[in-house]
């Protein structure tokens, strides 16, 4: 009988892989084609069935990670997003969104589910409260993000869970930011876990990828919507994203380490003047994301002091590059009124309490006392920038 793994970098350097019989390589073969022979059972293996070999074996490795049946693997993160919502409701069907969603699932919501007839409201805050008093009769799915881009706020999964079971809705979670390393929602009973591969499962800002995991039944429909999307990664990329995904365990508790030291070090700072991550005890978030997550993550964000340039800091910054996207081994910085949410309303950004100061962090795995000294020079030099 084979032993049956149970701890998580286990999971993430063996499970799924494929064997190489002929030749008895330490890693799995890659499979380029996208033309297979019938078998008896009639599986009709092609890339964009989701099928070949390397997206099944990369899918057994997702789904282990997040406690659930089946995951399949897109081109995108936002594949994913997009197609387990369109997979999973209708037209005449209502969607109970948190609030400050990731910049391109607002904007699927505002600009393309609309056209397609599906209802949506937003949650007006955190609490059990705001999400039970937007459920309608038609309400078919609850989505959510813990924690959120880019103010880190917390949401109870365990009240999520429970709430969309008492009502009978789908609950489904963006858990990109927090990656199966800090926390695996399935335990709070939620149904779907989407990711954006692109991020902490690819790990080196050189990968573009997506995964859904969830249950045999409701991957169904969505394997049927993903077919006709037609949103399949590449057999090259399936393969590269299995590599990465290896050491991510590696990563992310590096990363975790780091953010802690940094978030530390940033409150501390006379030129700072607020830093949002859940792992500090004045988090508001602090209590459930102890309760909820195995690690507090890599991702922060902080407020420049007033009257600081925030552009000029991030141009000072050498080693810490600002740049779009997040969670590589190296650390990066962006400002989120300049770039993923630009497009809202002066008004709407103040609402989701983010300021033009507001600096977003994606902690890496360098030298802690590398990235201070970083920090610590280019404040030095916006503080002399008149
Ligand atoms: C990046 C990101 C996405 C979208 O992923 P892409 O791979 O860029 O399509 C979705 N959700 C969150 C939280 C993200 O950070």
């Amino acid at each position: 009988m084979e032993p049956r793994i149970q701890g998580l970098n286990t999971h993430l350097v063996h499970t799924g892989e494929l064997e190489d019989p002929l030749y008895h390589g330490a890693v799995s073969p890659l499979y380029l084609s996208t033309s297979y022979a019938f078998d008896e059972v009639d599986i009709k293996r092609y890339p964009r069935n989701f099928n070949t070999p390397n997206q099944e074996a990369l899918g057994h490795k997702i789904a282990a990670l997040e406690n659930k049946e089946a995951a399949l693997i897109f081109g995108s993160g936002m594949a994913a997003v997009s197609t387990a919502i369109m997979g999973l409701v209708s037209s005449g069907d209502h969607i109970v969104f948190q609030d400050d969603l990731y910049g391109g699932t607002r904007n699927l919501a505002l600009a393309d589910l609309r056209r397609f007839g599906i209802e949506f409201s937003m949650a007006k805050g955190l609490e059990i409260k705001d999400f039970e008093s937007e459920i309608r009769p038609n309400t078919k799915l609850i989505y959510v993000e813990t924690p959120s881009n880019p103010l880190l706020k917390i949401i109870d999964l365990d009240m999520i869970g429970r709430l969309a079971k008492k009502h009978g809705i789908i609950s489904m979670i963006d858990n990109t930011f927090a990656s199966p390393v800090n926390q695996v929602p399935d335990e709070f009973g939620i149904d779907v876990v989407i990711h954006s591969a692109t991020k902490y499962m690819g790990g080196h800002s050189d990968i573009s990828a997506g995964a859904i995991a969830t249950s045999n039944e409701l991957i169904a429909p969505i394997w049927s919507m993903a077919k006709s999307l037609g949103g399949n990664l590449s057999e090259m990329t399936v393969w590269l994203l299995e590599r990465s995904i290896k050491t991510m365990g590696l990563r992310v508790h590096r990363q975790n380490e780091n953010a802690l030291a940094m978030a530390h070090f940033l409150s501390a700072h006379h030129a700072i003047n607020g830093v949002y991550y859940p792992g500090l005890v004045e988090h508001p978030g602090h209590e459930i994301a102890k309760k909820q997550m195995k690690g507090f993550g890599g991702m922060m964000s902080f407020e420049l002091r007033s009257g600081l340039d925030a552009r000029f800091f991030q141009q000072q910054l050498k080693l810490i590059k600002p740049s779009m996207s997040l969670a590589g081994v190296e650390s990066t910085v962006l400002s989120p009124t300049m770039t993923s949410h630009h497009s809202l309303t002066l008004e709407e950004r103040k609402n989701q309490g983010i300021s033009e100061g507001l600096i977003r962090f994606s902690v890496g795995i360098e030298e802690v006392s590398d990235l201070q000294r970083d920090i610590e020079q280019a404040i030095a030099k916006t503080e002399n920038h008149g």
